[in-house]
């Protein structure tokens, strides 16, 4: 790796009414010394100090150059060697639909929680003798893949364990769900209800509904789940930015949320409770959303650094998990004429796409076959032309099956990718159903990089866990949880290209390159501090890392405890 390092002092230069100038760096709020300071700029720097002011970054340099930065004022903190880290960033969460499943007590049906779907029917037989007849049971996070049976769950499982109590389960990739004859019964699903558009209610041999609901089948039991409490969005919230700040993400996207949940995150930001920044990303299920959208009058970037709108979601396809993912023939393995469900007819999606961008709304599409990716870019193709947009940044959300002709479009088209690198580790078993070739293809990193095709990176929480750390190992390492199998190795990347997804990456695809992604005079001062120097670390360390400390704007928002720290 080459390294150049900065000998003179680089001072931020404030804009004056006529002409540049240069200003004295004096008075910092806070002076970091003695630090392994990984600025992530271009070029691979790294500095030993870094003095912050108003929240910014106002110099960065090497040794003592800093010394008149200071003032009695200012908080000297001493690193003693340790690795500094612009925050880190993930463009794909559902944070909120994460954290509120902790919040209302949902059973953790997932990996590595249980192991088996007889654990998962002892767990909801737990729960059915501590509730009255009727009330419903949740659960969220079964694999199906890492089950000891490797089969979905089915209604007879729970019927066994649960025959008074509507029982509704959701599988970690969030496409499907698993319901009991109670909860089938409370939504009128029988062996003579059609499967809705984007949809499929799986049916045995006779016809009848085994309990597994697919994509937007699983609405017909979502409208019949009781209300949260009027305050869960705000509160969840709050355990949000703690546990985002816990593992060095100081900017997360939280992805396709509802007003709801838009007016939790406002309410925190307001109580002060908000401690790291958000995007948030609205929902686009209709043309109807997307009107309703285009007349708020407002568009992606609207708020502050704290907490803005992000890029609008919209869904084309279904998961892999759910073998939905719209792909060309050949179907599944097993399954040949499994060719996956897409959620828009190609005239609807491009309509609502056309009202979002033009009312001034980044897009951000999910879709991981190849299919369905030909279907938005297609669609993505025709509103750039008719809009005549420059820089639009339009994003394929997953690309999960990104093969060479997907990538030769997106390149064609500057169109982003929100990549998911843990995917490799955490659900790699399920891309196998799909074929050798489709793996070679899966979640790749290294060939966008030769593309030109700019990569951010996200968990997709809960599909996978919250840390970062887990995507920058996988990323790198591309093993595969059950098997330890390297998946398609010619497209591990190195470590310092797994943290520019996370980092400069995240904060292109948020339109932030101006104040995030790289510790450089003028930006936010979001930066963590880290338990190693993880440049220089083995490769399986990378999941290991620990965050010491989280600056936002260089206030700390999170200090591990002394207890875990070694
Ligand atoms: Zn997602």
């Amino acid at each position: 790796m080459k390294q150049r390092r900065w000998f003179a002092v680089v001072i931020l230069a404030t804009v004056g009414s006529a002409s540049a100038v240069a200003e004295v760096c004096r008075d910092a709020d806070l002076l970091l010394k003695r630090g392994h300071i990984v600025t992530m700029g271009e070029g691979g720097t790294i500095s030993e100090t870094m003095a912050v002011r108003d929240g910014r970054i106002l110099a960065i340099g090497d040794g003592d150059a800093l010394a008149d930065c200071v003032s009695a004022r200012t908080q000297v903190l001493d690193l003693e060697g340790r690795t500094v880290l612009p925050g880190l960033i993930d463009v794909h969460t559902h944070t909120m639909e994460w954290v509120k499943s902790l919040v209302r007590g949902e059973i953790d049906v997932g990996y590595p929680s249980v192991h088996s779907i007889a654990e998962i029917e002892q767990a909801v037989a737990e729960r059915a003798a501590a509730l009255p007849p009727g009330q419903w049971i949740r659960a969220a996070g079964w694999d199906d893949a890492k089950l000891t049976e490797r089969r979905y769950i089915t209604r007879h499982d729970l019927d066994r364990v649960s025959p008074n109590h509507p029982v509704y389960l959701v599988h970690v990739s969030g496409h499907l769900a698993a319901a009991n004859s109670a909860a089938l019964k409370l939504a009128h699903i029988g062996k003579d209800t059609p499967d809705p558009q984007g949809g499929v209610i799986e049916r045995d041999q006779s016809g009848e509904p085994t309990g597994v609901l697919k994509d937007t089948a699983m609405g017909l039991i979502e409208t019949l789940l009781p209300g949260d409490p009027a305050d869960i969005n705000v509160r969840a919230a709050k355990l949000i930015s703690e546990k985002a700040a816990e593992v060095g993400l100081t900017t997360i996207h939280d992805i396709f949320i509802s007003s709801e949940e838009m007016r939790g995150y406002q309410q925190a930001r307001d109580r002060g409770w908000l401690e790291i920044r958000v995007q948030m990303s609205p929902r686009i299920g209709s043309i109807a959303d997307a009107e309703k959208l285009a007349q708020m009058g407002v568009h992606t970037g609207f708020g502050d650094d704290r907490l803005k709108f992000g890029a609008a979601k919209m869904f084309a396809d279904g998961g892999m998990g759910a073998r939905t993912i719209a792909i060309y023939p050949p179907g599944v393995i097993g399954e040949p004429n499994n060719l996956g469900v897409l959620r828009w007819s190609p005239a609807d999606m491009q309509k609502a796409h056309f009202i979002a961008a033009a009312a001034g709304w980044q897009l951000e599409t999910h879709a991981i076959g190849d299919r369905a990716i030909d279907e938005v870019l297609d669609s993505y193709a025709a509103v750039i032309q008719q809009l005549g947009l420059k820089d639009h940044r339009f994003r394929i959300v997953h690309a999960g099956i990104s093969t060479p002709a997907v990538q030769k479009r997106l390149e064609e088209l500057n169109v982003l990718v929100d990549g998911n690198p843990p995917f490799v580790y955490w659900i790699g078993s399920w891309f196998a159903k799909y074929g050798p070739e489709r793996v070679r293809w899966s979640y790749p990193a290294k060939s966008y990089i030769e593309n030109g095709i700019i990569e951010a990176a996200g968990s997709d929480v809960p599909v996978t866990p919250i840390s970062p750390w887990w995507g920058i190992w996988a990323a790198v390492a591309r093993k595969e949880l059950e098997s330890g199998q390297v998946l398609a190795p010619e497209e591990r990347i190195s470590v310092e290209q797994a943290l520019t997804l996370y980092t400069r990456n995240g904060a292109y695809a948020g339109f932030e390159e101006h104040s995030k992604g790289a510790l450089e005079p003028g930006k936010l001062a979001d930066f963590i501090v880290v338990d190693r120097d993880v440049l220089h670390v083995s490769v399986d360390e990378l999941k290991e890392v620990k965050v010491l400390e989280t600056f936002v704007g260089g206030k700390k928002v999170y200090e591990r405890p002394a207890e875990t720290r070694k």
